[in-house]
């Protein structure tokens, strides 16, 4: 089940929390039915359970990560832990069950915190087995309180009571996650490319295992098999054609030109490319390629210089003579951010995904008319485009943006093959002065007006 073919009408609601707390009784009472096997024998529920619920008109899914353990002994648990660990990253909310009879657990700490590393998604903290008013009591005690979420809801799974009151502030949750939702922006389609040995797997590793990075497994409608969905800063990007490089024990083309191959087709399905190069190697002919392919098809490109830690006279030479040097070798996308990075020692790994998002926004720029017209009427009495010789005066009528990703902009003119070449690139390199437009190509069209 996915976030997309999930409608409103049905929330996903999963049920954490460590053994034995009564999470099959709770299920049961949200689907009014007996499906999962309560049973006061620890971790009896031994499969993910799914049910179907309606509260107050509204329908949702319920799930309960009954077998969920926090080290699988084996294959079957191991495969109930990460079915479970799917689940609550496709929550809608997440109902964290603790007991109200035996008080806080330190266990119970560490399932919230694996739950928080897996999904952002409301947490409803809810205590079972309050079946009395001395336990309904103990729920607002202070042992409860360090989780830093306020206290827990007493619930009592056996006889129901409290379960409306919960119910109601699930779907409260639920409204604030939708309204959430439907803001979200699309993914960011990410393709890591370079040649072979330049380190592009390890800086995919890297990248996955950082701790402000969500890798999540959820079946996204854009994404194909060998992609690999991420969250990164309330963000979510798709790295392109990644499977091969997160495999430990991969079988990889040593052929340079199937590499390349590859490299051009992830090139064509991202909206950001970041082209790895290597510190004490001289960008070659291909990497060269690589980028002007990622600015003919329009991508936002982040340079990304690996291997930084071979790089012995650091302390004497800066990373800005080595930056003079690339950018000299890569002249015509001077414009991409460049960043220095070791993903060897994880050095700078972090800005990588930084740099993207902020290209693509750049990328989704988008510019006022208002703003145009003053731009082009400044642009023009500060050099007018120049008579070309056989042609005919070159007479602007107006400029304005014809879209974005990337942003492209059209130059109205009495004649287009009067408008030089060089005109055009003064007018991008005024705009990028002006607007920034750091990281993402950016084109200017003549078109004729009659
Ligand atoms: P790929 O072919 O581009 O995916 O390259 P790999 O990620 O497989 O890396 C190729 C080799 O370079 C491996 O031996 C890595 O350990 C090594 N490597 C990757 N990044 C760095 C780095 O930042 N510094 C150093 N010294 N070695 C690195």
């Amino acid at each position: 089940m996915t976030k997309k073919n999930r409608t409103k009408e049905s929330s996903l609601i999963v049920l954490v929390g460590r053994v034995n707390v009564g999470k099959s009784t709770l299920f049961n009472t949200l689907i009014e039915e007996k499906k999962a096997v309560a049973s006061p024998i620890p971790g009896t529920t031994r499969d993910v359970c799914y049910g179907q619920g309606t509260w107050r008109g509204k329908g949702f899914t319920v799930v309960d990560t009954g077998g969920f353990v926090q080290r699988p002994e084996n294959e079957i648990e191991e495969q109930i832990t990460k079915h479970a660990q799917r689940m609550i990253k496709e929550a809608s909310v997440i109902l964290f069950v603790v007991d109200s009879r035996t008080g806080f657990n330190p266990e119970d700490r560490a399932y919230f915190k694996l739950l928080r590393k897996l999904s952002k998604a409301p947490v409803v903290y809810v205590a079972n087995k309050a079946d009395s008013p001395s336990l309904i009591l103990g729920t607002s005690e202070k042992e409860w309180l360090s989780l830093g979420i306020g206290a827990p809801t007493p619930v009592s799974a056996v006889t129901g009571r409290g379960v409306g009151d919960l119910l109601d502030d699930i779907y409260e949750k639920i409204g604030q996650t939708d309204t959430q939702e439907q803001s979200e922006q699309p993914p960011i389609r990410v393709a890591i490319v370079g040649r072979t040995n330049v380190g592009k797997s390890s800086i995919v590793n890297r990248m996955l295992g950082e701790e402000r990075v969500i890798v999540s497994s959820i079946p996204h409608t854009t994404r194909e098999p060998q992609d690999t969905a991420l969250e990164f800063e309330s963000r979510q990007f798709i790295l392109v054609d990644t499977v091969g490089m997160r495999k430990k024990t991969k079988v990889r083309s040593s052929l340079e030109r199937e590499g390349l191959i590859r490299s051009i087709q992830a090139i064509k399905r991202a909206d950001v490319v970041v082209l790895v190069l290597e510190s004490n190697v001289t960008p070659s002919k291909q990497e060269s390629r690589l980028a002007r392919i990622a600015v003919d098809s329009g991508a936002g490109l982040v340079i990304v210089i690996n291997k930084w830690d071979l790089i012995e006279e650091k302390q004497s030479i800066s990373s800005s003579v080595y930056e003079q040097f690339f950018r000299k070798e890569l002249a015509f996308v001077s414009w991409a951010p460049m960043v220095f990075i070791s993903a060897l020692s994880g050095q700078r790994t972090s800005k990588i995904l930084e740099y993207v998002g902020a290209v693509e926004s750049e990328r989704e720029r988008e510019i006022t008319q208002d703003d145009l017209t003053a731009f082009i009427k400044r642009s023009i009495s500060k050099q007018p485009p120049q008579w070309m010789r056989n042609k005919k005066k070159p007479v602007i009528y107006g400029f304005s943006q014809a879209g974005t990703c990337p942003p492209k902009f059209s130059l109205s003119v009495k004649d287009s093959t009067g408008i030089s070449y060089a005109y055009l690139r003064y007018l991008e390199n005024n705009l990028r002065a002006l607007y920034g437009f750091s990281g993402t190509p950016v084109m200017i069209y003549s078109e004729m007006r009659v």
